[in-house]
């Protein structure tokens, strides 16, 4: 099977807000595709359409535990990606990355497979380097309430180097910089389903701090795009690579688009910083660019209204907290 042709691929997490995404289109373009997923943090209607598609299988698996498939590519996403759902339980959190890669990995080795790796803007930590470029190295804290999200995604990247340089295994590291759209678990505490549904529903928008640190925000459809050329990308490129909207915003501006899209009555209430919490964050992209041949297209303002008429077709009673016996 030539690398273009139709694939058999495993997306791990692929219930979840990317991965649900990345497994519709993989399954629209004809590949063969494998869906695992433990739902801590998804519904299974984020792929129910799917499943009656030949193309398209769902597994229930812990990726921290071992699972033996044949596939030529794994796109592994799985890991709870948002503060509140990291921190529910912050061992199983590192755990998932830590072993899930072992794990995944040790599939990519023995199947031959290519692996990408959903790594994350945190392993910068709070950077003191602006904007991030790949060789920055970070600025993370290793026993703050973060550490076990950022600390693992940064063991993740040890992981697939080290099996690229001993087993030669075929391995694609991407950055993935804060990404919002349309299926975002609306209770995940993330700041942007947070204003979007606080305003939706006249309740205050909740800032924390003064609301002057910074985030660039990715609408979804930009980030599959970026993801999905890295995998199948040729050139003698591994990664790391940053994938993200260099448009930066205050978190005090983002909670003004909110208002003025959603014409919400909403205050805006100021809260603690959490611990931690970087400063500011926007990528550096000259390397998806010219690599990837890659950019983001898609202002905030025009994602933001996507991401709030999806929120108006939502019940939030259909949403499941995390599970209490995730250990
Ligand atoms: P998400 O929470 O919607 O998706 C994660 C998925 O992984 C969920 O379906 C969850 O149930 C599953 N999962 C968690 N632990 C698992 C385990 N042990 N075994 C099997 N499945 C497990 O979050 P998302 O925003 O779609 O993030 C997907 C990936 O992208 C994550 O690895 C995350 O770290 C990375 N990422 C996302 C962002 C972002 O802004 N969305 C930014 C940086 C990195
Ligand atoms: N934030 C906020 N109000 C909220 C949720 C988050 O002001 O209701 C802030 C948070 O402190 C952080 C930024 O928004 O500075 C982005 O938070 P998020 O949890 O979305 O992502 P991350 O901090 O991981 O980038």
């Amino acid at each position: 099977m030539t690398k273009r042709s139709l694939q058999r691929i495993l997306v791990t997490g692929g219930a979840g807000f990317l991965g649900s995404h990345i497994c519709e289109r993989l399954v629209a373009e004809g590949h063969d595709v494998i869906c695992l997923d433990n739902f801590f943090t998804s519904q299974k209607f984020n792929v129910a359409h799917l499943l009656g598609r030949p193309n398209f299988e769902l597994i229930r698996h812990d990726v921290t535990l071992p699972i033996f498939l044949e596939v030529d590519q794994i796109y592994h996403m799985a890991c709870p990606a948002a503060p509140g759902h990291y921190q529910y339980n912050p061992i199983k959190t590192i755990k998932t990355s830590v072993l899930g890669s072992v794990n995944m990995l040790g599939m990519a080795k023995r199947c031959g497979a290519r692996i990408l790796l959903a790594s994350t803007s945190e392993v910068y930590g709070d950077p003191t380097v602006h904007p991030q470029t790949e060789s920055y190295w970070g600025n993370v804290n290793p026993i703050g309430i973060r550490s076990c999200y950022d600390e693992g995604k940064r063991v993740a990247e040890t992981l697939f180097m080290d099996y690229h340089r001993m087993n030669r295994v075929d391995v694609r590291i991407v950055r993935i910089f804060n990404t919002y759209g349309p299926r975002m678990h609306p209770f995940d505490g993330r700041v942007v389903s947070n204003f979007i549904r606080q305003a939706l529903t006249d309740q205050p928008i909740t800032i924390f701090g003064e609301g002057e640190q910074t985030r660039s925000f990715c609408y979804r459809d930009d980030l599959v795009e970026g993801i999905v050329r890295m995998m199948n990308c040729e050139k003698d490129f591994i990664g790391p690579v940053n994938i993200g909207n260099p448009h930066e915003f205050t978190i005090r501006q983002l909670a003004e688009k909110v208002l003025e899209l959603t014409g919400s009555r909403s205050t805006l209430e100021k809260r603690p910083l959490p611990p931690d919490d970087p400063t500011r964050r926007q990528p550096d992209i000259s390397l998806a660019r010219k690599m990837l041949d890659w950019e983001p297209s898609t202002e905030l303002s025009q994602g933001l209204a996507k991401t709030i008429d999806w929120f108006r077709t939502i019940r939030m009673e259909d949403y499941r907290p995390p599970t209490p016996n995730f250990a």
